[in-house]
């Protein structure tokens, strides 16, 4: 059959959007892969012909359930909850379990897909899946948090394993969530094996698995701005987001001689002109990490920062910009700011954090620009470091994690410049990111045949 036979973009982008109705941030992903893809396959016929593109935008199955527990008051509540298992052609399912009002199955299945491409980035035995529920953790006290953790579990235990399925943290997914979960599912199977990653270092945890997404996607920053000769001493850093991932990140482009003007929550964002340094970084991880307080509170303790209520941080001009936060939370018109403002490159922390025409604005800036998939890889690298400690049985040291983690950041570079250089010195990571990605998942879907 002659490519000229297959159905165009467009078209198979109408079916994707028939079969997924109401998921507009899933169909927001495919779109930005299938762009790139199909420019890839055109002359590789047997991609089309064993139909892989279309076979990885089709999940190995949607697991939904419901979550009951019951609140201090005694009141019963009920939740939904969710495993995706997106694709496990290069090994078992592996992704995330995020906890926020927002899940639902259009989100977990994005988050699912560009994880596919984003563990095969990684150089590891990873499949692709993403799971949660839209259970609010924002006001919950400890016990019901671990109520609910249970609850959950106890229809999770059996979609996962720890050569089936190994879910980690997300957004309202920490390590003390990860404890409450693992200790259910050893509780229900009698069993002790590596089926959760982002675990406590006394039950088999990794060194920095907390740091990694963060310091990842600095060392990725790292990376691009080297292609230029350039490096972070004495770049200034626009950074949204308070949790995880935004306040390693922080911490890391301090460490190498940055300066981290803003972090931010779902309530607005903090300017600090003078920086925030590591003291700094410290008391917002304690303020919103343990006493589940709000970035508005840091002008309090640190006078001369200015809280922005209900804003973005995309208008403070900046080096470099980093969105560690959630989707969709840097759009087109801030993109065009960031580029005005002269911002040289943009490593995203968050999952798309872009939104379509944000990345088209950056794309056509030239801009030094990582899609999430590759830069934020860091964070499943680790846990799939996790994962092989697991299974030997014993903990390497931090040195040797911190190298592991630094190799595997600079291999995703590397893999960005073979796909995605675009000569002149540009390079496309969105395209390189994907074009790496998918040729290890499809190369390996080929070899099954048709399953
Ligand atoms: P956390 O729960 O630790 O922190 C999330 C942060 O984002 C909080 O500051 C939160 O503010 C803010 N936020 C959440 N929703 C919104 C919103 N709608 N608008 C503005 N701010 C919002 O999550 P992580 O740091 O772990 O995750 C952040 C991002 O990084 C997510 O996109 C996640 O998928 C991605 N990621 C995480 C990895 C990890 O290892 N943890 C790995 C790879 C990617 P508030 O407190 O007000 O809710």
């Amino acid at each position: 059959m002659a490519v000229s036979d297959h159905v165009d973009l467009p078209t198979f982008m109408e079916g994707v959007k028939k079969r997924n109705p109401n998921q507009p941030e899933f169909v927001q992903a495919v779109q930005e892969v299938a762009e790139d893809i199909y420019e890839f396959i055109q002359d590789k016929e047997e991609y089309h012909a064993q139909q892989i593109l279309r076979r990885i935008a089709e999940p190995d199955r949607v697991v939904s359930f419901r979550v009951c527990w019951e609140d201090d008051a005694g009141n019963i509540r009920v939740q939904r909850g969710y495993r995706v298992q997106n694709n496990n052609a290069i090994g078992p399912y592996k992704g995330g379990i995020r906890f926020h009002p927002s899940v639902n199955e259009s989100v977990l299945k994005f988050l699912a897909f560009e994880q596919t491409f984003k563990n095969a980035l990684t150089g590891l035995p990873m499949g692709g899946g993403k799971g949660g529920s839209n259970f609010n953790p924002k006001g919950k006290s400890v016990r019901e948090i671990m109520r609910f953790c249970q609850s959950f579990m106890t229809e999770l235990y059996r979609h996962i394993g720890a050569d089936v399925d190994v879910p980690a943290g997300d957004i309202g997914v920490g390590g003390r969530e990860i404890g409450f979960m693992f200790g259910q599912y050893k509780r229900i199977t009698n069993q002790f094996t590596g089926v959760l990653t982002g675990k406590g270092l006394e039950y088999g945890g990794s060194l920095i698995r907390p740091e990694a997404t963060g310091y990842g996607a600095v060392y990725f920053l790292a990376n691009m701005l080297a292609t230029k000769g350039e490096d972070l001493v004495g770049k200034s850093a626009v950074i949204s987001g308070s949790g995880n991932v935004a306040t390693h990140a922080a911490e890391k482009i301090v460490q190498l001689g940055g300066k981290v003007l803003t972090l931010s929550d779902s309530g607005g964002f903090v300017h600090d002109p003078d920086g925030f340094d590591q003291e700094k970084i410290d008391w917002v991880k304690t303020h919103k990490t343990h006493r589940r307080g709000r970035i508005q509170d840091y002008v309090e303790a640190f006078p001369k920062a200015t809280f922005h209520e209900g804003k973005t941080p995309w208008g403070v001009p900046c080096d470099v910009a980093l969105p560690c936060a959630t989707q969709n939370e840097l759009l087109g018109e801030d993109a065009r700011t960031l580029v005005a403002n002269g911002c040289k490159a943009l490593a995203e922390g968050a999952n798309m954090p872009t939104d379509l025409e944000g990345v088209h604005v950056f794309k056509a800036a030239k801009l030094l620009y990582a899609p999430g998939k590759a830069s934020n890889a860091g964070g499943v690298a680790v846990s799939g470091l996790e994962m092989s400690q697991n299974s030997e049985r014993r903990a390497w040291k931090e040195e040797e994690l911190q190298q592991m983690l630094k190799d595997i950041m600079f291999g995703i570079h590397q893999s960005c410049l073979t796909w995605g250089d675009q000569g002149g010195g540009y390079v496309d990571y969105v395209k390189g990111a994907n074009i790496a990605g998918f040729k290890k998942v499809a190369d390996a879907m080929l070899a099954f045949g048709v399953v």
